[in-house]
């Protein structure tokens, strides 16, 4: 009934419009934390992989898991590894982010039980978006772990608080500094081939000098890019359609919808669909801060958004019961929705609910 459309020949195309502004050298970690952003991360991440994605990213060992029960059998970064998940990551053959003097040792611990060494681990630093990370001072006593043989550090990174920020961008431009230095430091220590990375989709595009050697891309793979030329080389890989559950004349006057949300002013109609806050179709879409497209033509959503239901105001647009809505796709971008409820793409595209059901786009 309402369905999340995933394009998977868009995510193609996505993948290989950013490819293209790396050199050779550059490796891609594919990001496909939170279902892929929401959208479905097993099909997903077979693409990414088939395509040459060199590693793939998640932010919890339980999405690390998931992955491996799928068959997935490239490298998976884990961005934020519960220590109490440490025994599960190395069965399953993840590679934990280490960030802290406690996870470095936890991690060593559950490596000496396993009983494994040279493990592939990636140790991350907080520049500043002072997240998680080892702070830059750490950095020597991190030098000083790392000579033992169970850990094989296969990276050192950080992450950008705004790479979007148009250039030159002073907050950014310091974290950069800052990890120089911790790259060099980190060079100076003779036998470690390490890699290096920083920047995400819109690093990607803002900051093509520092690619280095991985870049770590989410939400370009999936068409978005935080800013209106980048987009414009990118293509959202997902719709989210519906059909109209019930048609209603409503006369001037009348209420629609919780607490009388809204009003008629003259003579309209008004369809219910069948999608509400409980999907993800946030309660600030209401009052017409939102709209739908039907027959090509957008219907504000009138009222207050229910847990499962919401209006628009169809007025004389071509439609009727069982018409088909696009609810994000064409004509409603989730990056301008999201903007008009002062969220961001991200928030809405992953808030999307487990009751909608995930189709992929057959040709
Ligand atoms: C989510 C995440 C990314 C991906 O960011 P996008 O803006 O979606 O490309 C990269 N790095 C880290 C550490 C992340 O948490």
């Amino acid at each position: 009934m309402t369905f999340l459309e995933i394009d998977i020949e868009k995510l193609e195309y996505n993948y290989h419009s950013l490819r293209n502004r790396l050199s050779p050298n550059t490796k891609m970690i594919g990001v496909i934390k939170a279902n892929a952003y929401g959208a479905i991360c097993g099909p997903i991440s077979e693409k990414l992989i088939e395509l040459g994605t060199e590693a793939l990213a998640v932010a919890y060992t339980e999405e690390g898991i998931q992955l491996r029960k799928l068959g997935i059998t490239a490298p998976v970064l884990v961005f934020y590894p519960q220590e109490e998940r440490f025994t599960d990551i190395i069965r399953h053959e993840l590679e934990p982010v280490i960030y802290s003097k406690r996870s470095l040792k936890k991690f060593k611990t559950a490596l000496e039980e396993e009983k494994k060494s040279a493990y592939p681990i990636h140790i991350k630093y907080n520049t500043g978006l002072n997240r998680i990370g080892f702070h830059p001072e750490e950095g020597d006593w991190v030098l000083q772990q790392l000579r033992t043989s169970y850990f094989k550090v296969k990276s050192v990174y950080t992450h950008l608080g705004q790479s979007e920020a148009p250039k030159p961008d002073k907050p950014t431009e310091r974290q950069i500094s800052l990890f120089k230095q911790i790259m060099m430091k980190h060079k100076r220590v003779a036998g470690q081939k390490t890699d290096y990375h920083l920047l995400n989709t819109s690093g990607l595009f803002n900051y093509p000098e520092y690619h280095l050697d991985w870049v770590r891309v989410g939400i370009g793979l999936y068409g978005f890019a935080n800013h209106p030329k980048w987009n414009e080389t990118l293509q959202p890989i997902a719709q989210l359609k519906t059909k109209i559950t019930q048609i209603h004349q409503i006369n001037s006057g009348e209420t629609v919808g919780y607490n009388c949300g809204w009003k008629a002013t003259k003579n309209t109609r008004v369809a219910v669909l069948p999608i509400g806050h409980a999907d993800g179709f946030l309660r600030q879409f209401g009052h017409g801060n939102s709209w739908v497209m039907i027959n090509g033509q957008k219907a504000y959503v009138v009222g207050n958004v229910c847990m499962d239901m919401i209006m628009v105001d169809i007025r004389d647009i071509p439609c009727c019961e069982k018409s088909e809505v696009v609810v994000i796709g064409s004509g409603a971008r989730a990056d301008k929705l999201a903007k008009n409820a002062g969220t961001i793409s991200y928030e809405l595209l992953s808030a999307l609910g487990n009751r909608i059901t995930r189709v992929i786009k057959t040709k």
